[in-house]
């Protein structure tokens, strides 16, 4: 039985990404009485909900969880499932308490220059940003041992920081991970989010429960309709607001489903052109690098996992996110790849900012019906001359990058299919005025609609190039404020009780 025990609640968030997570959290700590229920369409792989797996020890358990996310179609990412669009190949979706956000690699970089949003002032979007890396658990310290990291710093540093300020300068990537007291890493997942609310009796979480749609009373919001995924039953919940966060491509899915259609809904769809390649520390490096340090390895002599995350973060001068990682063996096969050090072989990610356009969509029909029965996704995407030309200035970036760091091993970049960053954007993007470009207000709240919210990365209308999380996070803690403001404003005129609205279906 996957259906809420009760049939009205304060607050009711459909999707358990970190996004949805975030509102549970801040209503729950800031509201004193609000009954909250959060469902997700997919199972719950843990217990607390929503752990990263790559925390779970087993191996066996962990391939099970991540394949038990991927819900019906086609692998992709381990923990996701492609959703099959030929425009954008490499897109995919997790389906499991914590959403992707149970599988991510958890680079939390704060966005900078262009990547801001005009109409939220920076000073106020900050103190969001510090909010949503408390509630990630964010740190750029995890990796401070990792061996070479300080090297290849310093040689991005050189070829990349002249003219930037000091706070855009290459530095470790901040990381959504907690260092334990033993060394080992524990990664932030929605369980970190969710934090004591999870196990608190006001707060629901519900799993294999899909939102079907959000019922308004004219331009109210009275609750949701849910189909329990296990026995096929429907039911109505009553809520006195919904905060819809059911990641990029199905949020709008949804908000069709409901009849709540805006002209830019699904639109202004963006990923992130991604560029990879990889390099290896010249020999005489590592073998200065171990005569300084007398180690190549952590100092404990293991084997570190991930030997360190460097960031190179966009500018307006360098309209790319660098994400450097240091591996811990080769990505391709090297002649003498037995004894690779740890950390040697560096692996650089170049996310470019893409050209926004109305025309790169997610449209659904009423005709056809997707797994789970709701409006078939159909999405159009293509990249403008701009676009490529941005790619081809990124390829040339990343070659430098590359070669300022050691030797590549690769002959040349290589972009990934698009949908690769899996950082889906704006398709229910936030804006300053109602003009038909926007789906939301800049506190994520649905235009011509009382009571009714978005989240994730489908409201951030701007081109980022960074790791988007955590600004999504971000906008979700300035869009719980307002959320708190209604439900205080409203508590007096509709309490929810059992019978209001409500009606099995
Ligand atoms: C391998 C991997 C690595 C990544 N690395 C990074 C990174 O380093 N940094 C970064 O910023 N981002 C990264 N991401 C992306 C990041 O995980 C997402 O940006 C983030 O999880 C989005 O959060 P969200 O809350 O908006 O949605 P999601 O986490 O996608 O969660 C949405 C949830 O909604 C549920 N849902 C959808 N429709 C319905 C419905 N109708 N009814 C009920 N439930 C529904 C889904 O089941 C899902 O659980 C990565 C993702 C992956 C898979």
């Amino acid at each position: 039985m996957s259906l809420p025990s009760a049939t009205a609640y304060d607050l009711v968030v459909v999707g358990s990404g970190p996004t949805g997570s975030a509102y549970v959290r801040e209503v729950y700590e800031q509201h004193p009485t609000a009954t909250i229920l959060l469902l997700d369409a997919g199972p719950r792989l843990t217990d607390p909900p929503g752990t990263h797996v790559k925390n779970i020890p087993d191996p066996d358990d962990r391939s099970r969880a991540q394949r038990d996310s991927e819900g019906p179609g086609p692998a992709g990412r381990p923990g996701t499932r492609l959703l099959g669009s030929p425009q954008l190949p490499a897109a995919a979706l997790s389906t499991n308490v914590g959403g992707m956000g149970a599988h991510w690699t958890g680079a939390c970089p704060r966005p900078g220059d262009g990547e801001r949003i005009g109409f939220i002032p920076d000073a106020e979007m900050d103190v969001h940003l510090t909010r949503a890396e408390e509630l990630l658990h964010v740190t750029a310290h995890a990796f401070d041992r990792a061996p070479f990291a300080d090297e290849v710093r310093r040689r991005l540093s050189a070829l990349l920081d002249p003219g930037r300020p000091a706070h855009r300068r290459v530095a470790p990537m901040p990381l959504a991970v907690t260092t334990r007291s033993d060394g080992a890493h524990t990664w932030s997942g929605t369980d970190v989010v969710l934090g004591g609310s999870a196990a608190d009796e006001r707060v629901e979480i519900t799993d294999r429960c899909l939102g079907l749609r959000v019922v308004l009373d004219g331009e109210t919001t009275t609750g949701v309709v849910v189909r329990d995924l296990v026995t096929g039953e429907e039911r109505s919940i009553a809520a006195r607001a919904v905060v819809v966060a059911a990641d990029a491509l199905r949020t709008p899915q949804l908000l069709h489903a409901s009849g709540i259609r805006p002209p830019a809904l699904g639109r202004y769809l963006n990923d992130q052109p991604q560029i990879v390649y990889a390099v290896r520390l010249p020999d005489d490096v590592v073998a200065a690098h171990r005569a300084v340090t007398g180690r190549t390895r952590d100092e404990d002599g293991a084997i570190i996992p991930q030997s360190g995350v460097s960031w190179v973060p966009y500018s307006d001068a360098h309209p790319f996110h660098g994400q450097v990682m240091q591996l811990d063996a080769s990505p391709v096969p090297l002649a003498d790849d037995t004894d690779v050090e740890p950390g040697t072989v560096v692996g650089l990610g170049w996310f470019c900012a893409k050209d926004i356009s109305s025309d790169d969509r997610v449209e659904f029909t009423d005709s056809e019906s997707d797994a789970y029965g709701l409006p078939a996704p159909r999405i159009h995407y293509r990249y403008s001359d701009r676009d490529l030309d941005t790619i081809e200035q990124a390829k040339k970036a990343v070659t430098a990058a590359g070669a300022t760091i050691g030797i590549p091993l690769d002959d040349s970049p290589v972009l990934l299919p698009a949908g690769s960053s899996l950082h889906y954007q704006g398709t229910t993007r936030m804006g300053p005025v109602d003009d038909g470009t926007s789906v939301c207000d800049s506190h994520s709240r649905v235009w011509s609609t009382r009571g009714l919210w978005v989240a994730g990365n489908n409201v951030i209308p701007t081109a980022t190039a960074c790791n988007p999380t955590l600004t999504s996070v971000a906008l979700a803690v300035r869009g719980a404020r307002a959320l708190l403001d209604h439900l205080n404003t409203t508590a007096e005129r509709s309490t929810p009780t059992a019978q209001a609205g409500v009606a099995v279906v």
